[in-house]
């Protein structure tokens, strides 16, 4: 085996790496700890409908007959990073990392980066709409 620097071993990192499919029921399961409700009616969505949330589709409630994407009520609501990004970038600031080295990695400047960590912090304050949450874990 030939040797490989740390740093050459991780220069080429990239949240690309990451399964996006994973990262986002990793983040949603974070989300809505207690289950899933309607954002408009608080209806909770039913079980056989948690597949298609945790897909991140466009969602049905069969009380009120309305659509609504998965992050609807919620800080991360139409955020333009990806799952991976989301998981990474949490990660990383709890680990104190700077904003612009992890700006690097997920391949954003730190102004959006620092946008994505007011909106994690902001999980913290309070409950998103969703009346299916009451609590986080980021
Ligand atoms: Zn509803």
């Amino acid at each position: 085996m030939q040797h490989v620097a740390l740093e050459d071993l991780v220069s080429g990192f990239t949240t690309e790496l990451l399964d996006e499919d994973k990262c986002r029921r990793w983040v949603l399961e974070r989300l809505f700890p207690e289950g899933v409700a309607c954002p408009m009616c608080g209806h909770p969505l039913p079980e056989k409908r948690m597949e298609r949330f945790y897909s991140g589709r466009v969602n049905f409630c069969p009380e009120c007959k309305r659509k609504y994407r998965t992050l609807r009520g919620t800080p991360l609501r139409g955020t333009h990073f990806t799952y991976a990004d989301i998981v990474m970038i949490a990660l990383l600031t709890s680990f104190g990392c700077h904003v612009n080295d992890i700006g690097r990695i997920v391949n954003h400047l730190g102004p959006a980066v620092k946008g994505l960590q007011r909106r994690l912090h902001a999980l913290s304050e309070k409950p998103p709409r969703n009346k299916g949450v009451t609590q986080n874990n980021f």
